[in-house]
């Protein structure tokens, strides 16, 4: 059951009717994308800029701006990274190729795939090397897929995002009457991917797959807290950019739970405020790629227009952090 923790002392703001803010937790930054941030700031700080970085490490505008600004260089193919350089790899994973490609010019690689994501890869190519064919379950052109799906030759692995691909889905020759077995993406909606697993399920009975899907915790926890607040919610406000899988998935979770409106919003600056009109409860959270501070700015800039209290609703608390990989001190 959710902890709501009593309302706090109202905020003085200007005029306006007094406005209750549903605040979900967990949200905002886990323990991968920590991890993935701390290896580009340790990078910085023991090779000096430019480092370089194959795709966003994160996604979220703000922390790219940041990282930006303290040298870190963003590329999207490894050709445009110079030998003498260290490459880091972002958080969703890489492609095997990418690895090979990097390891032939004798690049400085960082590989910063969070350790959930790369579980993923490992199942996928020891089951394909059993004989198996895979089916991701995932959205296409996202980086973390793309990512898995280069784990394993071409034809060893399909991919579906909704129950009508599944329906659809044309095995390759080699996989018709062969073992097969399922793979999500980490950062998918719980409800849509139990839909899916049971239709892949019902067309092919004796499919493997993970006792649950590979949603991670973090992924499972926004949403757990999301659907908290949402039925109380006049709008739900999920701070996070639109690159950002698991924040979008939120603010679905959100619409199919209840919340009378919901709205991706990058942070503050740039917000259009007179969303709230009418607003007599917000659900507020952020995705996990999201700092703290956009929250605490959202709040801040919110404190000069509204007078409001703030609820908090705790749905699970979170302590797992990752290790740095081992890889950081020899490449840097
Ligand atoms: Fe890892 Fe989940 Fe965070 Fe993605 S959302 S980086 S899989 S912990």
């Amino acid at each position: 059951m959710p902890q709501v923790a009593p309302p706090t002392t109202p905020h003085t703001g200007a005029d306006g009717e007094p406005l209750r803010v549903l605040l979900a937790s967990p949200r905002g930054f886990c323990a991968g994308v920590e991890r993935a941030i701390r290896i580009v700031e340790e990078a910085l700080e023991q090779c000096g800029a430019p480092v370089y970085v194959r795709h966003e490490i994160v996604h979220n505008v703000h922390v790219i701006a940041r990282l930006k600004a303290m040298g870190a260089v963003f590329i999207d193919d490894i050709d445009d990274a110079p030998d003498d350089r260290p490459l880091i790899l972002s958080a969703h994973g890489s492609a095997r190729a990418i690895h090979e490609n990097a390891e032939r010019r004798g690049l400085r690689l960082v590989d910063a795939t969070c350790p959930l994501v790369l579980k993923v890869h490992n199942r996928a190519r020891r089951l394909t090397e059993r004989g198996y064919h895979i089916i991701l379950i995932g959205h296409h052109g996202h980086q973390e897929v793309t990512g898995t799906l280069g784990q394993v030759p071409a034809n060893k692995m399909s991919l579906v995002a909704n129950v009508i691909d599944v329906e659809s889905l044309d095995l390759p020759e080699d996989a018709r009457g062969g073992p097969i077995a399922y793979v999500t993406q980490t950062t998918l909606s719980v409800d849509e991917t139990s839909a899916i697993i049971e239709a892949l399920k019902a067309r092919f009975p004796d499919i493997h797959g993970p006792d649950a899907a590979d949603i991670c915790y973090a992924t499972s926890n926004r949403q757990d807290a999301i659907r908290a607040i949402a039925p109380q919610s006049d709008l739900v406000i999920v701070i996070g950019s639109q690159s950002s899988s698991n924040s979008r998935r939120m603010v679905e979770v959100a619409r199919d739970h209840g919340a009378k409106k919901a709205i991706l919003i990058d942070g503050p600056d740039g917000f259009d405020w007179s969303c709230l009109e009418g607003v007599a409860n917000l659900g507020l959270s952020s995705g996990a790629s999201v700092p703290e501070d956009l929250v605490e700015g959202f709040l801040e800039a919110l404190a000069g227009r509204r007078t409001f209290s703030i609820e908090p609703v705790e749905v699970a608390s979170e302590t797992i952090s990752f290790k740095m990989p081992p890889s950081l001190k020899a490449a840097v």
